[in-house]
């Protein structure tokens, strides 16, 4: 008789398959994508089937134990593009696999929430059985005469209301009055939220051109990208909504991916509001049953789109037709663990092997996606004006060394900012001050023998946090008392310099002593509701200025904010990253973007030390393309993204002398066999050395065949005997090289 053969993927970091034999009893369950339990070794794990070859060139095969999912997890697609993930991120397939599941699904350790129901048997006769009850067993009237209203009833509460214990109820059904059932109940994360339905808009004509060239892609069968580049409030919401109405037409399935932190209930409103119950969320905030039940409802096929953060991506869909990636540029598409892959390129890889729509969508391109429109890969669609005729913010930039040179020393707050403020405080109307760095000063230093406060962990000075009093390291996280006196002379004269929020919202609250002020930081946002209650509170009016770090620059939305201030836009700008530019600008205009959403046309006021930067400069007329021009060519010159990928190999161990031999000794062999045109830096300690008590060297490569190097060194990293105590660590496209 044919033998069944299962490859089975088993959940160690082996970057290999192993093939077993399939019991009869279990065939028709061992489907591809369904986890299984095999024995391994001296004992057993888990595992996926990633197919069901017709022969094994092994022999002596063991069997598959059990089947352990109920069903497939994931459909052979996504298998596919867990294998393109593993070579391009250069991790193994199994890590890959891995990222590709929500926890709570793959470690398959709670279920669906079931509970009991009791119900009254059909075709009995109530009238007979109540009398003879009320008699001989009057807490089974009880429950009779509590169920007659209602048919059924959970199980749980019976017992409560009606104060009948277990044995009551058995005996009821042994009689056969009642049968309990076991049901299984959804934990759904909106529960309470009523769905006021929408209806599609009329489009607007720029509106009406970009769904058509989205439509013609989605006609054509897929596997297109279209950029939709579209200021701020242009309505490429209702775009995505109308696009993702016609895939369902289609008998298709949509994912809409969005940043974390603009996944707030008003876009998950949006969603439901058009499409209802179709819709499946996923994103951070969901308790693990929730999220267990929502990924369910798309693997059982019960919903047609999700919606989430990142890992949304890997909706287990299977006629997918439209991939939206809003805020495309967002950084935070990138994961900062293994596999660390990027959900918008990604998204583009998984519309290709499954012929669907990839629509990204942003008021600020990033760089790699506005060259591939360039160059033909992808299709671009303009929208340049907002929905409701508004005028964008008027953008102002403010001289820095002017204020302090007038003034005999540095200010927080210009003069301008400060008039401004006053302006529209008086009219009634809100600012949001906007710096993307908290505590109150990034250094601390003895005046007399130049002591600076440094963490010991890591090769970084101390925040000072005025209110907490406390030195707090922002790369680990330590924190110790502030000291009065200097630690290693006794003098009392400690100077703060450098600029963080906290000291931002002093100075704000000394010029406008009427104003009520709040700071929104990771600081002051310690409770889970925080968030919520404040910008709750600054919606309804109760707070004038808010000042924030960049949880207050994204997908806010309020109307009364006329006025905005970027207290230093320097400190973007200058970070060590050839990307600081365009960073800062698309900082700019999204922060922008906040002000003037109602009648009055908003103002944004950019204080900075170096004004003619071309970045403020284009920003200044929002005007994406015009910054692009200016500074692709550079980045053509020096090969950098979007003309070269990146690959970034970082070393880190406690001993320094062995991190950066582990680092020399592997570029050696990486240097021996660098594919053509890839180029390679010389061994450099990471731009911050020390961090948690590691040290950390990194090697740098570019060039244009990313996919050739990874392989290579993956292959290098699996033979290379590295001391134990270092770890290495590979990133392709890095967005962070600290
Ligand atoms: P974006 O996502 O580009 O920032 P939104 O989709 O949030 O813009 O749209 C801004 C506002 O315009 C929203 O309140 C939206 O409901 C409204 N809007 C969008 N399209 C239309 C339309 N065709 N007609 C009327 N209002 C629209
Ligand atoms: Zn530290």
């Amino acid at each position: 008789m044919k033998q069944h053969i299962a490859r089975v993927m088993v959940n160690l970091s082996l970057d290999r398959t192993f093939d077993y034999v399939v019991p009869n009893d279990l065939v028709k369950d061992a489907t591809i994508g369904s986890m299984v339990r095999v024995p391994f070794g001296n004992s057993s794990r888990n595992g996926f089937i990633v197919g069901l070859p017709n022969f094994s060139k092994f022999d002596k095969l063991k069997a598959i134990q059990a089947v352990v999912s109920e069903r497939a997890l994931l459909p052979g697609p996504l298998l596919k593009l867990g294998e393109w993930m593993a070579d391009y991120y250069c991790c193994s397939h199994e890590q890959a696999v891995h990222g590709l599941l929500p926890a709570v699904v793959r470690d398959q350790k709670i279920g669906k929430k079931k509970r009991k129901k009791v119900y009254l048997v059909d075709d009995i006769d109530l009238a007979d059985i109540l009398i003879a009850l009320e008699t001989r067993a009057p807490r089974q009237a009880v429950v009779v005469k509590f169920l007659v209203q209602r048919r059924s009833s959970a199980l749980s509460r019976l017992l409560k209301t009606t104060g009948a214990d277990h044995s009551v109820i058995k005996s009821m059904v042994k009689k056969g009055i009642v049968r309990v059932e076991e049901e299984v109940q959804e934990r759904s994360p909106f529960s309470t939220e009523k769905i006021v339905r929408t209806q599609p808009l009329d489009l607007t004509s720029e509106q009406q051109a970009v769904f058509e060239q989205i439509t013609k892609c989605i006609d054509a069968g897929g596997g297109e990208v279209v950029l939709i580049s579209g200021v701020t409030g242009s309505g490429k919401t209702e775009v995505y909504l109308q696009a993702i109405a016609k895939c369902l037409d289609r008998g298709q399935e949509a994912i809409v991916l969005v940043p974390e932190i603009a996944l707030t209930p008003q876009t998950i409103e949006r969603f439901r509001g058009r499409f209802g119950d179709e819709i499946s969320v996923l994103h951070s905030h969901l308790s693990a049953g929730e999220r267990f039940d929502e990924w369910n409802k798309i693997n059982e096929g019960r919903v047609k789109i999700a919606v989430g953060a990142r890992s949304a991506l890997f909706a287990p869909f299977q006629q997918l037709g439209l991939i939206v990636v809003d805020e495309e540029h967002e950084t935070s598409y990138k994961q900062d663990s293994v596999p660390r892959y990027h959900a918008r390129d990604v998204a583009v890889v998984r519309g290709k092997f499954e012929n669907a729509v990839v629509v990204l969508g942003t008021a600020t391109p990033s760089f790699e996606s506005y060259y591939n429109t360039r160059v033909g890969k992808y299709v671009l669609a303009r929208l340049t004006k907002r929905v409701d005729e508004q005028k964008m913010p008027r953008m102002e930039v403010v001289d820095m060394c002017n204020e302090a040179m007038a003034s005999g020393r540095p200010q927080i707050l210009s003069k301008r900012l400060i008039s401004l403020t006053r302006n529209i405080l008086e009219a009634g109307e809100q600012a949001m001050f906007f710096l993307n760095r908290r505590g109150y000063a990034t250094q601390m230093q003895c005046t007399k023998c130049g002591y600076v406060a440094e963490c010991e962990e890591c090769s970084v000075n101390y925040t000072y946090h005025r209110k907490a009093e406390q030195l707090i390291c922002h790369i680990c996280g330590s924190v110790r008392r502030a000291p009065d006196k200097c630690p290693e002379c006794k003098d009392a004269g400690i100077r703060y310099s450098g600029l963080g929020t906290e000291k931002v919202e002093a100075a704000v609250r000394k010029t406008f002593r009427n104003a009520r002020v709040h700071r929104m930081d990771s600081d002051t946002m310690t409770r889970k509701e925080s968030y919520k209650e404040v910008l709750t509170a600054f919606r309804v009016g109760e707070i004038d200025i808010l000042i924030g770090t960049q949880m207050i620059a994204k997908g806010l939305h309020f109307p009364n904010v006329t006025l905005v201030g970027i207290i230093f836009a320097d400190l973007t700008l200058n970070m060590p990253d050839f990307r600081a530019g365009e960073r800062t600008f698309q900082l700019l205009v999204q922060v922008a973007g906040r002000a003037g959403r109602g009648d009055v046309q908003g103002r944004v006021v950019v204080q900075t030390y170096t004004p003619h930067h071309t970045v403020l400069t284009s920003a200044l007329n929002h005007d994406f393309e015009a910054y692009y021009e200016s500074e692709i060519s550079s980045r053509m010159q020096l090969e950098l993204p979007p003309y070269s990928h990146m690959l970034l190999i970082q070393f880190k161990g406690p001993e320094e002398a062995e991190a950066s031999g582990a680092a020399d000794l592997f570029r050696t062999d990486v240097a021996s066999r660098l594919p053509e045109g890839m180029k390679m830096t010389p061994v450099r300690p990471s731009p911050i050395l020390k961090k948690r008590g590691l040290f950390h060297y990194q090697i740098l490569c570019y060039g244009k065949r990313i996919v050739s190097l990874s392989r290579i060194i993956k292959e290098i990293k699996s033979k290379s005997k590295l001391p134990k105590s270092v770890v290495i660590s590979v990133d392709v496209d890095p967005y962070s090289m600290i």
